[in-house]
């Protein structure tokens, strides 16, 4: 995998990213549901990214309508809870390839969770060809499986296309020693290793996800997607948010 070093040569530091965005980043100030104006902005940014010839996969969560653990902890089923979770990150990967649409890309919503009137099926090398060929593939439907976070998901998919990176947009702008809406004393990590995200519990992504990055040394870099422009600056390797690697 990459080694990942900043780059100001004008040129991207990636040629094949996996953006994961979290569901949560993109919900309305109040209640469920998406923020349109906020998904067109990331649409436009990922626009931009994509006018480099960076070749974008798209993972996004959906924190902003469900998570299993919330609806096991309310007396569901958790492998029923966590299917309805994963139908809603199909919601919200329509709802991002409408958007990116209507900003003149070329997508595919391809679904771990076969739904052939609405997306097509994943499969790894057609995935690949979608990429190569310049179209964005959103990649719904988390990996499938129940018990599973879309963080894993990213990292799965990441790996199978061979993703130079994930870069994680969420609501903070780094990796914290702790909250620090809660610690005035939680320090950022400019850089972590992932044994010591997984030795301190930090919550960067579910401890299968950080596994998996760390066996096949996959970088993470965590961000804020809220700073306009964010996702290019990670592209072009410009030291922002908290890195995650070896
Ligand atoms: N989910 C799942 N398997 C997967 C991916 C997702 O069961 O492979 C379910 C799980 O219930 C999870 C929900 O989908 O809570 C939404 O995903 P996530 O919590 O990762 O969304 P995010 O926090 O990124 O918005």
């Amino acid at each position: 995998m990459a080694e990942v070093q900043t780059a100001s040569n004008g040129k991207p530091r990636f040629s094949r990213i996996l953006l994961k965005l979290s569901g949560e980043a993109l919900a309305p100030a109040q209640g469920a549901g998406l923020d349109l104006d906020a998904l067109a902005e990331v649409a436009l940014e990922i626009k931009e990214v994509a006018g480099l010839g960076v070749q974008l996969a798209l993972v996004i969560g959906a924190g902003n309508y469900i998570r299993g653990t919330d609806y096991e902890a309310r007396g569901m089923d958790r492998s029923t809870a966590d299917q309805m979770g994963m139908l809603a990150t199909v919601i919200n990967s329509l709802a991002l390839q409408h958007a990116l649409e209507k900003r003149g890309l070329y997508t595919r919503v391809m679904s771990a969770i076969q739904m052939d009137q609405v997306a097509e099926p994943w499969i790894r090398r057609r995935a690949v060809r979608h990429l190569e060929k310049g179209r964005i593939v959103v990649m719904a439907a988390g990996t499938g499986n129940p018990y599973f976070t879309t963080d894993s998901a990213a990292a799965l998919r990441a790996m199978e296309v061979k993703a130079e990176v994930i870069l994680k947009a969420t609501q903070v702008d780094g990796i914290y020693s702790a909250d620090p809406k809660k610690d005035p004393k939680a320090k950022k990590f400019d850089s972590i290793s992932y044994l010591e995200v997984l030795e301190k519990g930090l919550k960067v992504m579910d401890a299968t996800a950080i596994s998996l990055c760390m066996d096949n040394r996959l970088p993470i870099i965590v961000f804020d997607l809220g700073v306009r422009g964010n996702i290019m600056r990670a592209v072009m390797g410009e030291k922002i948010g908290s890195i995650v690697k070896e």
